[in-house]
């Protein structure tokens, strides 16, 4: 296994974990209804996905 030769600062340590932050996750809003759905998702209100209904939600 590689043994790093030298120790790695605080602030090196900080710079390479700035881009480990996690985002937001990206949500929109249902065509049929205006729920929150994610992207590429079926609507678990209304059960559509695009423009079609996908699946038969018991209300
Ligand atoms: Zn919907």
């Amino acid at each position: 296994m590689a043994v790093p030769r030298n120790r790695l600062s605080n602030s090196r340590k900080n710079t390479k974990r700035s881009h480990h932050a996690k985002k937001p996750k990206t949500v929109v809003g249902c065509s049929n209804c205006k729920s929150p759905v994610l992207p590429h998702t079926i609507c678990q209100a209304c059960g559509s996905y695009g423009s079609r209904v996908v699946l038969d939600v018991k209300s």
